[in-house]
């Protein structure tokens, strides 16, 4: 059976999840957060006192820990849900170590893979339109000047009741968008047929409704 797969790329806190969840929702497909993968990795390094800059140390972890994702939709380690945990500042300082290691890149994309064959889905990340699926129906390549990414962040923590500072954030922002894009495998790209949608002056409602064009306009049956 033919699945359909939208894939949403683009630097960090570009408002991807927030844009992605609400379409999967809209046409009841599968949203994927592939950006929690490399944080459950991530977690789990911080976990077994495996310092994330360590490539070596940091794949022998493969194929001793699971991540899924479980009914909820949550991310999981180990069967355990790891939802709160991934989005700690010590996780994020360290996720791009993680995600510039080839063979936990090769394993999560397989793991991806697998899934985009099961379900419908609304995949977002960095090399989804690039890479992962590179045969996606819609590729969207979201953007936002930084510091207006970094302003949604630190309201959205401050909402969360997560102590931070708007600089911090800022900081790494600027540090994953440098370490996303330099990776020698699979960086941060725009995939040549990918949409570009600078977010930087729109509402989320503005994003989705332009997304949900684009994909009408793509002639999908849904
Ligand atoms: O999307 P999110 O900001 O949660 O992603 C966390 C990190 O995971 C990114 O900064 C990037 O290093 C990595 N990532 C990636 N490829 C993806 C998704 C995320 O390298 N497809």
């Amino acid at each position: 059976m033919k699945r359909f797969a939208i894939a949403i790329d683009g630097p960090s806190s570009s408002g991807k999840s927030t844009v992605a969840k609400i379409i999967a929702n809209k046409l009841n497909f599968l949203y994927v957060d592939t950006g929690a993968m490399y944080r459950a990795f991530t977690y789990a390094c911080l976990k077994n006192n495996i310092d994330p800059k360590d490539e070596e140390k940091a794949i022998s972890l493969i194929g001793k820990i699971n991540i899924s994702f479980n009914e909820e939709n949550h991310i999981t380690l180990d069967g355990v849900d790891v939802s709160k945990e991934i989005r700690e500042n010590d996780v994020a300082d360290n996720v791009s170590y993680i995600s510039s290691y080839k063979d936990i890149r090769v394993e999560l994309v397989r793991l991806q893979r697998e899934i985009a064959k099961k379900a419908n889905v609304v995949m977002d990340g960095r090399d989804i339109g690039s890479h992962v699926l590179k045969n996606a129906d819609v590729k969207i390549y979201q953007v936002a000047e930084a510091k207006e990414r970094a302003k949604r962040r630190y309201k959205e923590n401050l909402a969360k009741g997560i102590e931070c500072s708007f600089e911090d954030i800022l900081k790494n922002i600027e540090k994953r968008d440098y370490i996303d894009s330099h990776r020698a495998f699979s960086p941060l790209t725009k995939a040549n047929d990918a949409i570009v949608l600078d977010t930087t002056y729109m509402s989320i409602e503005e994003v989705v409704n332009s997304i949900l064009k684009i994909i009408k306009d793509k002639g999908l049956d849904l």
